[in-house]
């Protein structure tokens, strides 16, 4: 059995006590590690890869909540516009853009977090607090109509260190709530498998968990 059950069970009561939703992050995961945290009556999943989300979609009943958290690219956004339920790493005006474009299209509004980028990694994505607050200033001068940016998303360092990472989910936090009354915010993503908890501590909404509730595997030939 993939699913972890006693960190599943843990991590969701956790998660509800907060008011939190987990979303379980089945990158990497066969369709059935899906299929049996449904079975469990879960509905909120993530995915990094537009080409597994498609496969996965197609495959699974239409009621599920995907969660786009990867870096996605412009010229993919019209793959999954369709039933995406929250996009998680906008990290470009552009970006946002494109995916008012392709929402028009479809007449859709299509759910949006923006990436605030708050790790020491140089590799990780987002906005800084500069580029947030021009574009939270385009947005207002321009609106986009079919996109609706319900908060923010961030992730912490690769660090052992508590204090690095609760100073890094602090400021996103931060910047969330000066923000939130006046742009109507409800969503602030941060927490994954190594530092869930402290993120909830720091206002989390959004967990978004792989690893400890699924196994990984060894494929063997
Ligand atoms: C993979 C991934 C996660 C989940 O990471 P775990 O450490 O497996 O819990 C969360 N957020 C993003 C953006 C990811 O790419």
């Amino acid at each position: 059995m993939p699913v972890i059950l006693d960190n599943y069970n843990k991590i969701t009561k956790k998660a509800t006590a907060k008011n939190a939703t987990l979303v379980v992050v089945t990158k990497t995961k066969p369709i059935s590690d899906v299929e049996e945290l449904i079975t469990l009556g879960h509905k909120d999943f993530g995915e990094n890869y537009v080409q597994e989300l498609l496969e996965k979609e197609a495959a699974l009943p239409k009621d599920i909540h995907w969660h786009f958290i990867g870096h996605l690219q412009s010229n993919k956004v019209k793959m999954i516009a369709a039933f995406v339920y929250l996009i998680h790493g906008v990290d470009s005006i552009k970006l946002l853009q494109e995916i008012n474009k392709q929402a028009i299209k479809i007449n859709r509004i299509i759910p949006c977090l923006l990436q605030v980028h708050i790790a020491q990694e140089e590799t990780k994505f987002g906005f800084d607090f500069v580029e947030l607050k021009d574009a939270l200033a385009e947005l207002a001068k321009a609106p986009l109509s079919n996109v609706q940016i319900k908060g923010l998303m961030g992730m912490a360092s690769l660090s052992d260190d508590q204090n690095v990472i609760r100073k890094e989910f602090d400021y996103l936090s931060s910047l969330f709530n000066k923000h939130k009354e006046k742009q109507g915010w409800d969503t602030l993503s941060m927490g994954m498998s190594s530092d869930y908890e402290l993120a909830l501590e720091y206002g989390s909404t959004m967990l978004r968990v792989g690893s400890l509730i699924l196994h990984s595997r060894v494929f063997n030939n």
